[in-house]
């Protein structure tokens, strides 16, 4: 399997790669192996599977990298967060994650439990991703690192530029690539570009983009602070939403301009967050590809 970094950097042509979440039953297993074997024809860079907030997946989520690995050839990254856990804890899941055959892995810092307020590190772990990055390379973890990054910025950064400035050090500590949070500005998407570049951030930024298929999902990231949805596009999709077939119609048809423009101005790849979903990831890439 390949280390993605090394497939960014052959590529003569943009990327696409998809994120899958572990399902929580077996009817939600078969479902996603099928998801699974759809994308699989689009012939996807690499494929990533989230971390459970607070680490609660992280059996299945090494699982499903190494079965993805195995039963479809895949490259896979696995998605690690460090809440909760302490160095020895966090030593060991890493080294259980490479003895899996797993050579990419997105380093971050998770999210506090839901409701429980302001993110605490563990009293012998880490404080954000960075110190993370600094520890899988002092342990000679021989991963691909990608992180995390925010076109509207971190919630926790003051400003732009605040985490702008601490997205350097995540890169200087050993992010060889980041990937977007979702967002549907494609020019906040541009001006972050920017930003980075003046900052001397020169890995590549692939955007993180999500076909939306429910108007629920909308009202989730409409509470999102840091998710701007173009007003026009919201209230068309609010004026849909009890026409399921026109919503979806509506929604991909912004997705896919969202995303020929972003391949119109060089973006190296996209990486969809597919919620263990084929049928609008495909619909969007027939328009790409
Ligand atoms: C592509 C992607 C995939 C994700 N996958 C998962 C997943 O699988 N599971 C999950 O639970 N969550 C996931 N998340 C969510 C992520 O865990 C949260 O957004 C979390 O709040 C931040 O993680 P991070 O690694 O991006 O943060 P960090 O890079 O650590 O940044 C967090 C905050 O700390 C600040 N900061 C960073 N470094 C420093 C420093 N040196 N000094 C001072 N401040 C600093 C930043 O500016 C920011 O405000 C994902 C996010 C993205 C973008």
């Amino acid at each position: 399997m390949n280390k993605i970094i090394e497939i960014y950097k052959n590529s003569t042509r943009p990327t696409f790669s998809f994120e899958f979440f572990p399902p929580k039953t077996q009817e939600g297993e078969i479902k996603l192996k099928a998801t699974v074997l759809e994308l699989q024809k689009l012939n996807p860079a690499f494929v990533s599977v989230t971390y459970g907030a607070g680490g609660s997946t992280k059996d299945k989520t090494i699982e499903l990298c190494e079965t993805i690995q195995i039963d479809f050839h895949i490259t896979t990254m696995c998605h690690y967060t460090c809440v909760g856990v302490g160095k020895e804890e966090i030593k060991n899941t890493l080294s259980v994650i490479q003895s899996k055959g797993i050579q990419n892995l997105i380093a971050l810092r998770g999210d506090p439990p839901k409701g429980s307020g302001k993110f605490v590190p563990h009293p012998n772990g880490f404080k954000n991703a960075t110190e993370l990055i600094q520890f899988i390379k002092a342990k000679q973890f021989p991963f691909c690192l990608a992180g995390g990054c925010y076109p509207e910025k971190h919630p926790d950064s003051p400003t732009l530029n605040d985490d702008i400035q601490n997205l350097k050090k995540k890169v200087d500590a050993g992010a060889e690539f980041l990937i977007t949070q979702l967002f549907f500005s494609n020019k906040k998407f541009y001006d972050f570009l920017e930003q980075t570049t003046k900052v001397g951030i020169s890995v590549p930024i692939i955007p993180g983009i999500m076909p939306i298929t429910s108007f629920s999902q909308i009202e989730k990231f409409k509470g999102l602070a840091n998710c701007e949805i173009p007003n026009q596009f919201l209230q068309d999709l609010e004026t849909l939403k009890y026409n399921v077939e026109e919503f979806l119609k509506k929604s991909l048809e912004f997705t896919i301009l969202q995303c020929q423009d972003l391949l119109a101005n060089g973006i190296k790849g996209i990486h969809f967050y597919t919620l263990n979903q084929s049928n609008a990831t495909i619909e969007v890439m027939k328009h790409l590809i």
